[in-house]
């Protein structure tokens, strides 16, 4: 007989990535309360996380963030990415994980992100946590075949993908990062990282998490997955897990003005933490939003907004039919009666909340697995429609999508769709939910270990 479980959860510190990672902690946390879990994190990010009240067996521990101290800010993006990653391949994640160790009992366990693959070599069992579309994980585990199959038969962008189990209902060109390192440094960084993860999660993963509820895909996929991955368990949305904080930060007023609004009235737009519109679209959508005379609510990084149309805020704030916010408590917002369509880059964590709002979307993908999760949305579940990558905004499009979501028959259809899917969340989170029995299982497979 050992100790206690010590259960480490390690976050991927870019995107939003380590939010999701955190909610996953703080459940398992709540859930295994004589059980320790170290939720572990770059110096830089872990701020954010600790603060609020958190469960007495949660703690937070450093990881090195691989870049030397007060060179954070001058490093570009994806060179921190890259210097992390290394850090972590390195042996970085091995120390953070006895620092962890050291203050009590060992770490029996590291729950991480599935990003941070190197978690297969610190020899206790590792079970993997898929934050983004889980199609897209299917896609890079297969992904040197479906290379290869893809160049012998010179297959063109819009071909479907109807050999490969679970990937039938997606065509070539909305594949996520695989294979070819060209085209600038942060493919380059992602290309590698997928290859670890394809060769890493199916040997070396004792379960893979995934950020869906059981049921929300057709059986063909559900089924691949399942096959894929070892011990696949869908225990999401994420956000909704037991034990994760339910208070919004609301620091912009967002909810209150939404309050005053009719239901199903307002366009909320929002392209994730990583996405953003080139300027020329960026003005289009800005038009667009503009000519559809309904009001909207905008969150937008505030280094974009000096490339709004001139007076743009100055209209919309006059005759009080916008908000521009920079940070927006999305799930809360998507979940307000207000709101009636979302115009987003189909980031998985936007999709699981526009669903769980039961609102239609507008998709405007633009990388990873944003181009699968878009054609989901409007091919698989019906309750969106898609732009193509490829196929920029123009403010007549934007317009027409958006009436139609917000005042068309199509609209109404999509949102019965988008209801449809909300009523399934609610019940995978009930007392014998397929989510709620999974997540009991991911814990006792975290508490067998000791
Ligand atoms: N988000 C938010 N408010 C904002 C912008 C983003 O709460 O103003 C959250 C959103 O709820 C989502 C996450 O940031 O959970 C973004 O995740 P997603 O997978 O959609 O996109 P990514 O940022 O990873 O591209």
């Amino acid at each position: 007989m050992g100790g206690s479980p010590h259960v480490a959860v390690v976050a991927f510190p870019f995107s939003s990535h380590a939010p999701k990672l955190l909610a996953v902690a703080r459940a398992v946390a709540s859930a295994a309360p004589s059980a320790t879990v170290s939720f572990v994190s770059t110096a830089d990010t872990l701020p954010r996380f600790k603060a609020g009240a958190a469960p007495a067996n949660l703690r937070f521990v450093e990881l090195a963030s691989g870049v030397g101290d007060g060179d954070l800010a001058g490093t570009p993006p994806w060179r921190r990415v890259e210097l992390f990653l290394e850090a972590a391949e390195a042996g970085g994640l091995k120390q953070a994980l006895e620092m962890a160790g050291a203050a009590g009992t060992k770490v029996t366990c590291v729950v991480g992100d599935t990003f941070m693959s190197m978690a297969a070599e610190v020899g206790v069992p590792w079970v993997a946590v898929w934050t983004g579309g889980p199609t897209a994980l299917l896609a890079h585990i297969v992904s040197d075949t479906l290379l290869q199959d893809i160049g012998e038969h010179a297959a063109s962008r819009g071909d479907e993908l109807v050999t490969y189990p679970g990937l039938g209902s997606y065509r070539v060109r909305d594949l996520p990062f695989i294979g070819t390192e060209h085209g600038g440094e942060f493919r380059r960084i992602m290309c590698l990282l997928f290859r670890r993860v394809a060769q890493r999660v199916p040997r070396a993963a004792t379960a893979v998490a995934i950020n869906a509820f059981p049921g929300l895909f057709p059986p063909d996929i559900s089924a691949a997955l399942a096959d894929a991955l070892p011990n696949c368990l869908p225990i999401g949305p994420y956000f909704l897990l037991p034990g994760t904080s339910a208070a919004a930060d609301d620091t912009h007023g967002c909810l209150a003005w939404l309050d005053g609004r009719p239901a199903c009235s307002v366009a909320y737009v929002c392209f994730g933490t990583v996405a953003s519109l080139p300027p020329d679209e960026l003005r289009e959508l800005a038009s667009g939003l503009e000519a559809t005379g309904a009001p909207f609510l905008w969150s937008l990084r505030e280094d974009s907004w000096p490339l709004l149309p001139p007076g743009f805020m100055d209209r919309a704030k006059a005759n009080n039919s916008g908000l521009l916010v920079p940070w927006a408590p999305q799930a809360a917002v998507l979940r307000h009666p207000a709101v009636g369509a979302f115009v987003t880059h189909s980031g998985w964590g936007a999709v699981l909340e526009g669903m769980s709002g039961g609102v239609p979307m507008v998709c405007r993908p633009f990388f990873g697995d944003q181009l699968m999760n878009a054609r989901a949305v409007e091919h698989l579940w019906c309750f969106g429609k898609a732009f193509d990558d490829d196929k920029p905004f123009t403010s007549g499009a934007v317009a027409e999508a958006v009436k139609s979501l917000l005042a068309g028959e199509e609209g109404v259809q999509m949102r019965a769709r988008a209801r449809e899917l909300q009523a399934k969340v609610v019940d995978a989170f009930g007392p014998d939910g397929g989510s709620t029995d999974n997540f009991r299982k991911l814990v006792e497979l975290l508490c067998a270990h000791e």
